[in-house]
């Protein structure tokens, strides 16, 4: 299978071996299968003897016909172990209290679903650059808000011909995330603070990225920068895998009838996930709807219902800051599939966005949307009311971005009286999020004046869970990374640190 840019200007089809090195396509582009492959009902029914590994296997050599089985499954076999997960069928669906299913997506080392794509990519990377001829050392870089860097640390830390370096906001992530990160083990990874934002932390790597001399410089070093960013199609498509294996295992269990439909319901960020969703149905899932909820920061609401794109509004801070997001990068390969491979007008619109950060989708693509996707969004109010009320009915704890999830479904209940069977796809654990979830369930006067480490106990005490493992006796562990630096001095912290220190 090939692949190809959205926007058409790069013209030559690639290998999957090439898009996953690539990243991004040279047109500005996101890089789309040429064709999507199709699952048949029998062949689907083959697959629900497998474990999650072997689902893996199925799914992602249809995705990626250049690489030989005995390859996809040392890649799979090297993300998903028992080590890595602490669930053996690492992505469980869950029934709490009789209802709404639950596609537990956080059993990996972070604790959030970004694991489930960044355990692998790091060794379909490695795969990509043997088989593409490729002989410098692949330099992953990373300016995070808190959750990518760290998945991205776990998942590329000791991994034999890459190095990592993370860069984070000084001020921007939460306590919890900044000792997940400065405690990082590993011989090939750095972590460093950034004096600023975020914005201030990606622009850097962004120009590290641009800067064609000083890319040169590293390549005499055989060093070669490379990105592991939600829209690299190695993230992608093992994201796909989950979406089979949610529907596989229900229908194991005896809750679906044959080819009976589900709805699936996706806290949404930078369109990542949901649009795996959207690749699981167009693969023949039985999939009726996909449910895209959001935060106050509901983009993505207002095109799904309008067919317009306006990200010109105030940004907002809430307690599900991985939804915090303007701009939906994923969302162009959906317009890419449901405007008919339409490149002209692809271009015309991420031109617009740009410009004047508004567009408009014609008619026939909006149709398109509206009859795959329904969106809704809750604000953090709804969102711990919600983490209350799932609590105290069936002692189930979520996160906040869970939290959205379950809301933006019961509208959706109301608004359309859909009783198709529906799974909410589960995206942190509870415990990554602690001080809003403990907020929610223990009561505001339980958590004035206590820090995240001891609410992490007390949350754990109150509801009878364990903390798990990757977030455990993190303000014990040594800081093994110090540096911070002014944004004008990231390039020299790569240099450093390539050339002198990992
Ligand atoms: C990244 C993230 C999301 C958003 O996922 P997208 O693929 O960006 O839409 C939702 N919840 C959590 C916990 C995340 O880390």
């Amino acid at each position: 299978m090939l692949y190809e840019s959205t926007r058409g200007q790069y013209q030559r089809k690639v290998s999957s071996a090439e898009a996953i090195k690539m990243g991004i396509a040279p047109d500005g582009g996101l890089i789309v299968p040429g064709k999507i492959p199709f699952i048949t009902g029998e062949q689907l029914q083959e697959m629900t003897a497998l474990d999650y590994r072997g689902k893996a296997v199925r799914i992602l050599k249809a995705f990626l016909s250049d690489y030989t089985e005995k390859e996809i499954r040392e890649c799979v076999e090297q993300a998903y172990s028992s080590e890595k997960f602490d669930s053996s069928e690492v992505a469980p669906v869950r029934k709490p209290d009789g209802s709404l299913y639950f596609l537990e997506l956080w059993h990996g080392p972070t604790c959030a679903f970004k694991d489930i794509a960044l355990q692998i990519l790091p060794h379909l990377l490695t795969k990509a650059a043997a088989k593409t001829g490729e002989e410098a050392s692949i330099v992953i870089l990373v300016a995070t808000s808190g959750d990518t860097g760290k998945a991205a640390l776990e998942g590329f830390k000791d991994v034999p011909g890459t190095k990592i370096i993370v860069f984070y906001p000084v001020r921007g992530v939460s306590e919890v995330q900044k000792f997940q990160m400065v405690t990082q083990e590993g011989a090939n990874v750095a972590v460093v603070a950034v004096r600023g934002n975020f914005d201030d932390a990606q622009t850097g790597v962004k120009d590290i990225f641009g800067d064609a001399e000083f890319n040169r410089l590293l390549q005499k070093e055989h060093y070669r920068l490379s990105s592991a960013n939600s829209i690299n199609w190695g993230r992608l498509a093992p994201q796909v895998v989950y979406y089979f294996s949610a529907y596989l295992d229900l229908a194991a269990k005896g809750a679906l009838s044959p080819g009976e439909k589900i709805n699936f319901v996706v806290p949404t960020g930078n369109f990542g996930n949901i649009l795996a969703a959207f690749y699981a149905r167009e693969m023949g899932l039985p999939v009726n709807r996909l449910i895209c909820a959001a935060n106050v920061n509901n983009v993505l609401t207002g095109f799904i219902r309008t067919g317009v794109y306006d990200r010109v509004r105030k940004f907002h801070r809430t307690i599900s800051p991985s939804m915090d997001i303007l701009i939906s990068s994923n969302l162009e390969r959906l317009l890419y599939h449901l405007s008919g491979r339409d490149h002209a007008r692809i271009r015309e619109w991420m031109a617009a966005l740009n410009r004047s950060g508004v567009y408009r989708v014609d008619a026939g693509t909006r149709a398109r949307i509206g009859e795959i996707f329904w969106s809704g969004y809750a604000d953090d109010n709804e969102t711990l009311t919600t983490i209350n009320s799932l609590y105290r009915r069936g002692g189930y704890v979520v996160d906040t971005h869970t939290a959205v999830g379950v809301r933006v479904y019961e509208k959706y209940a109301v608004a359309t009286g859909d009783s198709t069977k529906t799974v909410i796809v589960s995206t942190a654990s509870p415990f990554k999020f602690n001080e809003s979830v403990a907020r929610a369930v223990l009561g505001e006067d339980a958590v004035r004046g206590k820090d995240e480490f001891r609410l992490l106990e007390e949350l754990a005490a109150a509801t009878g869970l364990e903390i798990p493992a990757g977030l455990k006796n993190l303000d014990k562990k040594p800081a093994r990374h110090r540096k911070t630096v002014d944004r004008n001095q990231m390039t020299a912290a790569v240099e450093d640190i390539l050339l002198r220190s990992i």
